[in-house]
């Protein structure tokens, strides 16, 4: 599949069935497999031989989607996870353990910021904030010696900032650690961020690979291009004996290539158990065969709006990169050349409580902790997915007190305009 266009990976990509097998990816409704010998089960268990045995831990339906996936990213390996939240905890927790540092990026979604700055710090991981704008110097000042990773959002959520990945990337390598970008808005069909440097991609296919608002989900894709045993002492999980696996050397053994989610499979998924269930899975990969088809009238719909707002003098300010004039706009033509997401962010005038005033009048756009979904939604950040932070959190996020975020959906632009209009009105 990988000489294939994106479009072409949506539609067929991860599975190929043989003569007489079924078209469509089988549902494999099953906890467990069965073997014929004890040494059959055996081997699976010392990652001698690949196979299922549990779906704890894998599962065929799974494996398909998460091939799928690997090659619309142009990665060697990938997992399905729960949600994405486990699979950016995962991410992270694959490489950096209690003592260790990460350098992230400051405008990420607010479940991975809560999830970095509380929940991973009682783990013992330090965690420092960058702005995506700083300069070369201040990101090189944010490394520590026990720096593991540097993490970011292609398109961040919901400030949608866009991410300099090459930057990122090159200050990471220059530090022997990997980049992992979280790609979830972008996705694949706007931008592959392996291309540009990334090592880790990870997904909330929750959002617009799902894109109907049906399965909660998240996606682990490696690279396969980060050398870990050229940085073995920094990473002694992927480069010395796993004395829970029978002494096994993911680096070793299963190379650049396939170390990292092995690892991740073997390991984490083990103990934390986050496993997608294969019904979610299938879900998904229905969502991902019109990916590609999704996208751009997401990204039309955002853009007929984004124009629509600026226009508006109830309206303080819009951000939307595809919008010529927006701080992102050149960063985002580098990177997304075909167009963004469909979210759309802007402050009402009148504050908090205009906002809040607005969106009770809306009445094809609805309310809820979604984006990325066929239907249009919006959301006020300050007080719902960010109201855990005080103002001067909320700023350092990209987020104002007025901010609404408005995910256009695929209805008519025209609808969705009007809907806006009348509510302002
Ligand atoms: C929604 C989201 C997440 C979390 O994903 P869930 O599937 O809700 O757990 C992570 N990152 C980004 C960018 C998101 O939009």
């Amino acid at each position: 599949m990988s000489n294939y266009n994106i479009e072409t990976k949506c539609v067929q990509g991860g599975y190929t069935p043989g003569n007489g097998e079924p078209r469509q990816i089988p549902i494999v409704q099953s906890t467990t497999f069965k073997y014929a010998t004890s040494e059959d089960m055996g081997k699976l268990f010392d990652l001698e031989a690949s196979g299922y045995f549990y779906t704890r831990l894998q599962n065929p339906t799974n494996d398909y989607v998460a091939a799928k996936i690997a090659e619309m990213e142009g990665g060697t390996a990938a997992m399905l996870t729960s949600s994405g939240q486990a699979a950016n905890f995962y991410a992270i927790f694959n490489i950096a353990n209690c003592g260790d540092h990460v350098v992230s990026c400051s405008t990420i979604y607010g479940g991975t910021y809560n999830l970095f700055a509380v929940t991973m710090k009682k783990m013992g991981i330090d965690f420092t904030f960058v702005s995506p704008d700083c300069t070369d110097e201040e990101l090189e000042a944010a490394f520590q010696p026990n720096t593991k990773a540097v993490f970011g959002e292609t398109i961040a959520n919901p400030a949608l900032t866009v991410l300099d990945i090459e930057k990122f990337a090159n200050a990471a390598h220059k530090h022997g650690v990997p980049l992992v970008i979280d790609n979830t808005f972008a996705t694949p069909v706007g931008c592959r961020p392996i291309e540009w440097g990334a090592d880790i991609v990870t997904h909330s296919t929750t959002k617009y690979m799902d894109g109907h608002g049906a399965a909660v989900g998240g996606c682990i894709v490696d690279s396969g291009k980060f050398d870990w045993m050229a940085q073995a002492e920094k990473f002694p999980g992927l480069c010395t004996p796993d004395d829970s696996y029978h002494g096994i050397t993911y680096a070793e053994k299963f190379g650049k290539e396939g170390a990292f989610i092995t690892k991740c499979t073997a390991q984490l998924m083990r103990d934390f158990g986050s496993i997608q269930s294969p019904q979610n899975a299938f879900y998904l990969n229905l969502g991902l065969e019109s990916l590609h088809v999704r996208m751009p009238k997401h990204c039309a719909n955002g853009l007929a709006v984004a124009k629509f707002l600026q226009e508006s003098d109830k309206i303080e300010w819009v951000t939307y990169a595809d919008l010529p004039g927006d701080k992102y706009h050149e960063v985002a033509k580098k990177y997304c050349p075909n167009g963004t997401c469909g979210v759309v962010s802007f402050g009402v005038k009148g504050g908090r409580k205009a906002a809040e005033e607005f969106m009770k009048k809306l009445k094809l756009i609805a309310i809820e902790t979604h984006v990325a979904d066929a239907r249009s939604c919006c959301l006020h950040p300050a007080s719902a997915t960010h109201r855990q932070m005080n103002d001067e959190e909320l700023i350092a996020c990209g987020i104002t007190n007025n901010l609404v975020r408005l995910s256009c959906g695929l209805e008519n632009a025209e609808d969705l305009i009007n809907d806006l209009k009348q509510a302002l009105e």
